[in-house]
């Protein structure tokens, strides 16, 4: 007979869906029963004990504990462990051996994403992690002209800041994105799309880009930069349209009703887009993952969500899709020297290789190191006055290996994570988007 006690998985992982619906789903003592279970597999693992600090969390609980076993740790700390993941979902995906379809049925991210939904639920949740997750509402107050000057020079006053952690607990030496007024959206107003489009591959040649709050409002440039190399290769780029917030920030804090309403917004308007011959693709990885990975997770039966799961592009994935086929251009102008290239948490757990990396080193003269570790911004983490410290201790090793390879330009394909990066350098240099560093090999 099988034992269902065998080391590790031999089979391809597979994710079972959610299920924010079943009313079970947010009954507290049976999450709780659930969380003792799946730390009791942690415990004895600990695999992934430098992962973050959810897991250290736990075992140091378990360790100070009466029986040095899960069954001695007050349920009531639990939520501790739950409060330091950030469900960047690497534990499930690239270290845990008993994720379905093992029999022990390990889905720690998902586990702590019920979690904070019971939480949630509760109303256990401050009021600037409800201010922080509003993404879209922030910004468009953040954003009006004036407004976004007085928010950008307040985010760099120290007595600003100190009265912002002392009022809303966001920490005073944290970076805060700046606002810009000329938003992606105005920028590209009225911007002449490419007539023609060529298919090649998997690829329909024609791209529709969502926009995102955070590239939309508060990082322009790496936007712009999309369209010109897009259209360099021949690929028509056009905006998304009136899109919301994917809802990460809000699945984050485990707000699942926010996640639904978002999801009822943009897809019917995205899966328009893919019914007209537009593939898609954003610049955020987290907000490509929701698309991709956590919509159809929450929504398995919804055909509109697995169309746009099914268009939905990393962009660098794309372009690399193109080369494949012949398609993409290879007259660079100009070398990019060394290139200290972080994956971000959130584009690796796509399955998709190091398609950055692998286009970044097309460009002649050219040397990519790669940094495959968190960063620690991780969504709002890395500004909350509690996690700030943790934060910075995560991304040390990410700043001393940009430090030590010496490189002309580094960066992220999470611009945040890159910012956050390069507090963690602090040098004076700044991080450069991936599409920069491209638009910038190209001579565009
Ligand atoms: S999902 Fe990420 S942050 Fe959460 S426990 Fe796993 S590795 Fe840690
Ligand atoms: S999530 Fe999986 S790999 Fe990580 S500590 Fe738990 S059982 Fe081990």
């Amino acid at each position: 007979m099988a034992s269902d006690k065998r080391e590790g998985n031999l089979d391809a992982p597979t994710r079972h869906p959610l299920g924010q619906d079943d009313p079970a789903f947010y009954d507290e003592t049976a999450v709780l029963a659930e969380m003792e279970r799946v730390f009791d597999i942690c415990h004895g693992c600990r695999r992934c004990v430098n992962l973050c600090f959810a897991f250290p969390t736990l075992f140091d609980l378990v360790d100070a504990s009466s029986t040095m076993e899960v069954d001695g740790v007050d349920k009531a700390d639990f939520g501790k462990v739950v409060d330091h993941c950030y469900l960047c979902d690497l534990c499930y995906m690239t270290k845990c051996p008993y994720v379905p379809p093992h029999p022990w049925n390990v889905d720690f991210p998902h586990l702590m994403l019920r979690a904070k939904a019971v939480k949630y639920r509760q109303g256990k949740v401050k009021l600037r992690d409800r201010i922080l997750t509003r993404t879209d509402a922030v910004g468009s107050i953040a954003g009006i002209p004036v407004v976004a000057d007085i928010v950008n020079a307040a985010n760099k006053a120290k007595p600003t800041r100190k009265l912002l952690e002392a009022v809303l607990e966001v920490h005073a030496d944290a970076k805060l994105p700046e606002f810009h007024s000329r938003t992606l959206k105005k920028r590209m107003k009225g911007h002449a799309t490419l007539a023609s489009a060529e298919p090649a591959g998997a690829t329909r040649g024609r791209v529709a880009l969502f926009a995102t709050c955070y590239m939309n409002r508060n990082e322009p440039g790496p936007g712009e930069d999309l369209f010109a190399v897009f259209e360099h290769n021949g690929i028509p780029v056009i905006l998304a349209g009136k899109e919301r917030c994917c809802g990460m920030p809000r699945l984050e804090l485990g707000d699942l009703e926010s996640v639904r309403h978002a999801k009822e917004h943009n897809v019917p308007m995205l899966a328009e887009l893919v019914d007209k011959g537009w593939d898609l693709t954003a610049l955020l990885p987290s907000c490509v993952l929701m698309f991709k990975n956590e919509l159809p997770s929450m929504f398995p039966d919804d055909e509109q969500v697995r169309k746009v799961a099914d268009a939905f592009y990393d962009p660098f994935e794309y372009l690399m899709l193109r080369h494949k086929a012949g398609k993409l251009k290879t007259d660079f102008a100009s070398s990019l020297g060394r290139v200290a290239y972080h994956a971000a948490c959130h584009q690796r757990v796509q399955n998709i290789g190091h398609k950055t990396l692998d286009l970044l080193s097309l460009v002649p003269d050219t040397e990519v190191e790669l940094i495959e570790r968190c960063s620690g911004h991780d969504g709002t983490y890395a500004v909350k006055k509690e996690f700030h410290a943790y934060s910075m201790k995560i991304v040390k090793p990410v700043a001393e290996r940009v430090k030590r390879y010496e490189a002309d330009h580094y960066g992220s394909d999470c611009a945040m994570a890159g910012h956050h990066i390069e507090q963690g350098v602090a040098d004076g240099r700044v991080a450069e988007h991936p599409i920069t560093l491209l638009r910038r090999a190209y001579g565009l």
